[in-house]
């Protein structure tokens, strides 16, 4: 099996035209975040242990791609899960989701069916520490 020409999630996004793909650091991005660390297990196709296992930092982007060679657009979005926790405070949490992309032709013209890679996230927060009193008063 050749090596997966299709794109995924992360380049499709890069290469769409909206608002969010203008891209900005994770600092820009989610300024009130001090530290994180992201564990991302994967399992489906193309993963070659039964369980793919990557760690991140602020090395992150908004989409986790998918490993399977035949899949289209696949991936997940992170930045949405991070936004979210970032919006309620949270600094713990675990996800599940489901690869959002399907197998298909190269180019993802022709749909065959839909990518069942499966992902397991963990997410850990620390926010930077309240800067909002007023040192003039
Ligand atoms: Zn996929």
């Amino acid at each position: 099996m050749g090596k997966g020409d299709r794109k995924k999630a992360a380049d499709v996004f890069r290469e769409s035209n909206f608002v969010f793909s203008q891209k900005v650091s994770f600092e820009e991005a989610f300024p009130e975040i001090a530290d994180i660390k992201v564990i991302v297990e994967e399992s489906g196709h193309g993963v070659r242990e039964w369980n793919r296992v990557r760690h991140y930092g602020k090395d992150i982007g908004e989409y986790i791609d998918c490993s399977n060679p035949l899949c289209y657009n696949g991936g997940f979005s992170l930045g949405s899960i991070l936004r979210e926790m970032v919006r309620k405070r949270e600094t713990h949490r675990e996800e599940t989701a489901i690869c959002q992309g399907y197998e298909g032709s190269p180019k993802g013209r022709r749909r065959y069916r839909d990518c069942m890679n499966f992902f397991r996230i963990t997410v850990d927060i620390q926010y930077q520490p309240n800067e909002d009193y007023d040192e003039d008063a």
